[in-house]
């Protein structure tokens, strides 16, 4: 089963994962890292196809697919 991480002490809450996911499954979450960002999170791992496609858009490179 792919799953995406996100690193979330990496993580600057700019969205870009969120749009570009295919299956719609990456949100920003309402929690906050140490630097006050609200944090992304992938909400169903199930549904993740490993396309890597959120760890490719991300500048800040705060997530890891695993397949
Ligand atoms: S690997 Fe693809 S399907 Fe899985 S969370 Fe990232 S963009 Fe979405
Ligand atoms: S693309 Fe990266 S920095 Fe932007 S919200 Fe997603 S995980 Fe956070």
């Amino acid at each position: 089963m792919p799953k995406a991480i996100v690193i979330e002490k990496y993580c600057k809450s700019c969205s870009l994962c969120v749009e570009i996911c295919p299956k719609k499954i990456m949100a920003i979450s309402d929690h906050t890292n140490d630097k006050g960002y609200f944090v992304a999170t992938c909400i169903d791992q199930e549904q993740c196809i490993g396309c890597t496609l959120c760890a490719t858009v991300c500048p800040d490179v705060a997530i890891d697919v695993y397949k």
